[in-house]
């Protein structure tokens, strides 16, 4: 018999917000099912969630359908760093794309409501500067970020089309760059990689002129805005930008890594992966206004205690994983294009 306990399906939730979202859901008091096929997840994640009775775990791809009953859906099943989401990239479209359609039908089954993990990828290479919900982007169809992009464009339009055609609720959430403590130290985006590479004596690696910028959001900061949307009323579907107008270049941020950390192993610069956009910074007035949320965490303070959880994993004399630190994970068949002189 059903409890009082609201029951939420977290997809992705082995993964680096899943597990924070899944851990916070649960502090509330709900009933929570996480579902991941491991892909970029990891049991470890969510190994100090598994002796709570109101926790479950399975083993499952979103592509294929999957039968709860539910009252909430996060979506958040697709790996989000580049490397890992072009490994695969047929994969990843069908994680966006029948991922969503396979969430909204259970939605659609079960009356329950259903939170969108999209993306600031969204806007593409933008035009705009920084990017109001407004902005419609500035996406290449056809490149090597395009599995990602388009898929997470097209899981937003199936999000607005259950809800005209069929009345589901839905929130769509457009994340910007977050980073804090389960980021993968082989996870290949640009936080992690920084503070492995210092930690671990290795030059860190700026791909381009590092001349390009990312706005960063800490985790915790990140999953409030999450629980906060998804606990807005039926009218509110979105979509909202969550994440730091702090804006940095990736040079910039190398510099206050290096400066935290004590490297003296400098820089190594690679070439600009194509289609890497050149600046990204979210408008927030909207968050602020339906949310009444705004990001606390400065990157001053995100940045050491993500270094704690890295220092914490990493043996003294040793890399993490299989992590190539050497490169960053970008991998050598990377198709480049020629950094821009200046921005
Ligand atoms: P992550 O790679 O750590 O987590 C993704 C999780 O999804 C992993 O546990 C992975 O194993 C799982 N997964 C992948 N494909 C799956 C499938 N087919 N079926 C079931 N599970 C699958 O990444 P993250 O940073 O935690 O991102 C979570 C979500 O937030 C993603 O949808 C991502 O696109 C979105 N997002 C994240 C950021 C960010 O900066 N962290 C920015 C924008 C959007
Ligand atoms: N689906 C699912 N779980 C459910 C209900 C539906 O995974 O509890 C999947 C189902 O396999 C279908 C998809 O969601 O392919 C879309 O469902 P919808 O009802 O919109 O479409 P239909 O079943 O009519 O094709
Ligand atoms: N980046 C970098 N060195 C790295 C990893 C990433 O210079 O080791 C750059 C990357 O080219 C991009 C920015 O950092 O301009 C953010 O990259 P990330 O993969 O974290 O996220 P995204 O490009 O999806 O915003």
């Amino acid at each position: 018999m059903r409890g009082l306990r609201t029951r939420v399906l977290v997809t992705g939730g082995a993964g680096f917000l899943g597990s924070h979202l899944c851990e916070r859901l649960l502090g509330e008091g709900n009933n929570v099912i996480c579902v991941d096929n491991f892909f970029t997840g990891n049991k470890d994640n969510v190994a100090h969630l598994m002796r709570d009775p109101n926790f479950e775990i399975l083993r499952h791809d979103v592509t294929f359908p999957l039968y709860v009953e539910v009252d909430e859906i996060y979506n958040l099943a697709c790996p989000a760093s580049p490397i890992h989401y072009q490994h695969d990239p047929v994969q990843t479209t069908k994680t966006s794309v029948h991922g969503a359609i396979n969430m909204l039908g259970l939605a659609k089954r079960t009356g329950a409501k259903l939170l969108q993990a999209s993306t600031s990828e969204v806007y593409g290479n933008p035009l705009v500067h920084p990017q109001p919900e407004q902005y419609w982007g500035h996406v290449n169809p056809i490149g090597i970020r395009s599995c990602y992009d388009e898929g997470k464009r097209c899981a937003e339009t199936l999000c607005f089309d259950y809800n005209r055609q069929h009345g589901i609720r839905i929130k769509v959430m457009r994340i910007f760059n977050t980073y804090g403590p389960r980021m993968r130290p082989d996870d290949g985006r640009v936080v992690s990689n920084f503070i492995v590479q210092a930690l671990s004596g290795k030059p860190i690696t700026i791909y381009g002129s590092g001349g390009q910028s990312r706005s960063f959001c800490y985790v915790d900061d990140l999953i409030e805005g999450m629980v906060r949307l998804m606990n807005t009323d039926d009218t509110i579907t979105g979509p909202v930008n969550i994440g730091n107008p702090g804006e940095f270049t990736v040079r910039q941020l190398a510099e206050m890594v290096i400066e935290m950390t004590g490297s003296e192993a400098g820089i190594q610069y690679m070439p600009l992966p194509e289609d890497d956009p050149l600046q990204r910074q979210p408008d927030i007035a909207l968050a602020k206004r339906l949310l009444d949320w705004t990001p606390t965490v400065s990157i001053k303070e995100g940045l050491p205690r993500t270094m704690a959880y890295f220092r914490a994993l990493m043996t003294p004399d040793d890399d993490v994983g299989t992590f190539d630190a050497d490169t960053g994970g970008l991998a050598e068949p990377v198709r480049v294009v020629d950094a821009p002189a200046a921005l």
